[in-house]
């Protein structure tokens, strides 16, 4: 039986009428991938590197930070991507070494990829080390919390400096969508970077302009509700228009329900919690791609959240 469910695991996450769809995982450590790999995820949609950060008196070095990179990247091995997304702290991430002078709003201050504009050299440095880690494997780096393009254009700008002084081969490059700006604006942004990946429980939270972690506000905050899904469909229409591709590594990945309905939006890959893989990947083989998006179609005109989840 355990035989059975590892060969299972391994299989590619085909729909029934044969359209493949990538499965990642999001993780926090080199113990995650190794448990990714074992359960048949096919690489890592989003390494979240707060946790390389949190829990340790000062920030981690340059060779530090390579280290821990590039182990993870043997651990996937050259065929499997691995996404790795710049520190994200501020918001309802706070760092004690890394101190965010008292906000009125937290989570509409300086977070996501502004402290790093704020503290370039803390930026350089994790540039410089994913850069350093990208032969051990097939790197990709990401930033988040990007709601202007001005904010693509400046992070880029750092990285090819970085990567100059290396003399280090360029990545491939990608931004969170999730904030609403980066959705209606996914056309022109899709222009500067290789690919999106949608963080549905930043743009739900922003969208709904509901706190993800308010806990009487939780019921409401549902990342199916129909504005989030036309946000999703605008992303992957900008995104397609210039020829670059669309994954979610927001918790709705992860969800049953909502499968269907980014697959049938045109979502390419799914990064989702490491437990998830096998039943996420099995769920899929029994889907068809021209029923998921007929469904998605209707759940694009769907009044409510409840609706869209009835459906
Ligand atoms: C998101 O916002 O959906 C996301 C994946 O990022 P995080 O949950 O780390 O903010
Ligand atoms: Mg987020």
């Amino acid at each position: 039986k355990r035989e059975q469910d590892v060969a299972n695991a391994m299989k590619p996450a085909i729909t029934t009428d044969g359209y493949r769809m990538e499965i990642v995982a999001n993780i926090g450590s080199k113990l995650d991938a190794e448990t990714a790999v074992e359960l048949g995820g096919e690489g890592v949609g989003l390494l979240r590197t707060e946790f390389v950060f949190m829990e340790r008196a000062s920030a981690p070095t340059e060779d530090e930070q390579t280290e821990i990179y590039s182990s993870i990247a043997q651990v996937l091995g050259k065929e499997r991507p691995l996404i790795i997304r710049t520190l994200d702290v501020g918001g309802d991430k706070p760092l004690p070494y890394l101190p965010i002078p008292h906000e009125e709003n937290p989570f509409l201050g300086e977070r996501g990829i502004r402290v790093g504009f704020d503290r370039p050299e803390i930026l350089r440095t994790q540039f410089r080390a994913i850069l350093r880690s990208s032969e051990a494997g097939m790197l990709r780096i990401m930033f988040p919390m990007i709601a202007r393009l001005e904010e693509i254009k400046m992070a880029k700008a750092m990285l090819e400096e970085e990567r100059e002084k290396l003399n280090l081969p360029a990545i491939s490059v990608g931004i969170m969508v999730e904030v609403p700006s980066a959705a209606v604006m996914a056309e022109q942004f899709a222009k500067e970077v290789d690919f999106f990946s949608i963080g549905t429980n930043d743009l739900t939270q922003y969208t709904l302009a509901m706190d993800r972690g308010h806990p009487k506000l939780a019921p409401y905050v549902d990342g199916l509700n129909p504005a989030i899904l036309r946000l999703i469909d605008l992303t992957v229409k900008g995104a397609t228009k210039q020829g670059k591709w669309v994954g979610v590594c927001g918790g709705i990945a992860s969800d049953p329900q909502a499968i269907p309905l980014l697959i049938g939006l045109g979502v390419k890959e799914l990064s989702v919690s490491v437990p998830s893989i096998p039943t996420i990947k099995a769920q899929i083989r029994e889907l068809s791609l021209v029923q998921c998006q007929e469904l998605a179609q209707k759940a694009l005109n769907a009044e409510t959240g409840a609706d869209v989840r009835a459906l």
